[in-house]
């Protein structure tokens, strides 16, 4: 921590800094520069988070140089993470060197359904059935998902695909029959600061996707991932999937910048939604291809066989022949950038 005094501080100031570290445990370095002075702090995190430097007569600015998050910061774990998920036999690799294609109906609405989009998902080369048993809705009056029903028809259908399934939890309640029928768990992006929830998918032993919080900084969601590997997951995902801008004309605005950020200050894999970002099939095309262009570990779409009449997020998703183009895309760029598909 480096902790920066104003330009008008005086020596009982720095004093005063200079006491305050080193009662909370840590050792002062001062370095007093012509304009100003700053105070380089090496201590044990913890103890210093105690220091409310900010709040002491004389600083202007506290900077932390190392990362918050531990356990999930590429810090001291260089090598990327691969996660695994799935049963032995069915198991696919999240991570550097693949390209993993998720695919799915935004929500479970009847067997039948379920089955044609994942067979058009398989027949594109998705390695993974996505589909929402669970729908967090924006409205009460909306479709909420077949929630136990609609998990028995996702485990239906894997067994007649053969695809590991990924669905989404929304409430702590339901962790456990949630993971008794997945083999991911979903934290959709209207969750990733649902603080018991993390927890409750942190230690039920099944891989995590974390979206990103509509509105979440980078470090936050690196913080939500931290809360998942604090109880003893490190099998977690992190998910892309627009974030909240001024634009209208998306439903959300794709932050490409987030693959290669946060393979910088993450070892864990990164994927892209650009379904919910674009909001508008014509849009999710384009935008995969610049996910894998940026280096993403992987793409999350929706598919579904009558989009028109879906009873969740109809216009985002994509018909055979768009799937087709996305196959082509993924089949086509992950060669480029060293990867298997
Ligand atoms: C979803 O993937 O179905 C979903 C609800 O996504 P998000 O949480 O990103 O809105
Ligand atoms: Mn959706």
């Amino acid at each position: 921590m480096v902790i920066v005094l104003r330009s008008d501080a005086g020596s009982g100031d720095i004093d005063g800094v200079v006491r305050a570290v080193e009662s909370a445990g840590g050792a002062p370095f001062v370095s007093r520069g012509v304009a100003r002075t700053i105070i380089g702090v090496i201590g044990d995190e913890p103890v210093l988070a105690q220091l409310e430097a900010l709040t002491l007569p004389g600083v202007a600015e506290v900077i932390r140089v190392t990362s918050p998050y531990k356990l999930v910061s590429r810090e001291h774990h260089s090598d990327r993470t691969v996660v695994q998920v799935g049963p032995a036999g069915m198991q696919v690799s999240i991570g550097p060197g693949t390209l993993t294609l998720i695919a799915g109906p935004c929500a479970v609405e009847t067997p039948e359904q379920t089955l044609a989009a994942a067979q058009m998902a398989r027949a594109a080369g998705a390695r993974l059935l996505r589909g929402g048993a669970y729908k967090p809705r924006t409205s009460p009056y909306a479709f909420q998902g077949l929630g136990e029903r609609g998990l028995h028809i996702l485990s239906d259908v894997r067994a007649e695909v053969g695809l590991p399934v990924v669905t989404e939890v929304v409430d702590a309640h339901d962790v456990d029959v949630v993971a008794e029928h997945a083999d991911m768990l979903q934290i959709g992006t209207r969750n990733m600061q649902n603080f018991g929830l993390l927890q409750a998918v942190g230690s039920v032993g099944k891989p995590v996707l974390l979206k990103r919080g509509l509105t979440a900084t980078y470090e936050e969601w690196l913080m939500a991932a931290e809360y998942i590997a604090q109880r003893g997951n490190l099998d977690i995902v992190l998910c892309e999937r627009g974030i909240r801008t001024f634009e209208t004309a998306t439903r959300n605005t794709l932050d490409v910048s987030a693959v290669p950020m946060l393979q910088a200050r993450s070892h864990l894999p990164v994927m892209i939604d650009p379904s919910h970002a674009a909001g508008r099939r014509e849009l999710v095309v384009p935008l995969a291809r610049a996910a894998i262009a940026a280096g993403a570990d992987g793409l999350l779409v929706d598919v579904h066989p009558h989009p028109e009449t879906a009873l969740v997020d109809g216009p985002q998703a994509l018909r055979a022949e768009e799937l087709d183009e996305l196959a082509v895309a993924v089949r086509d760029f992950a060669p480029l950038l060293g990867r298997t598909s």
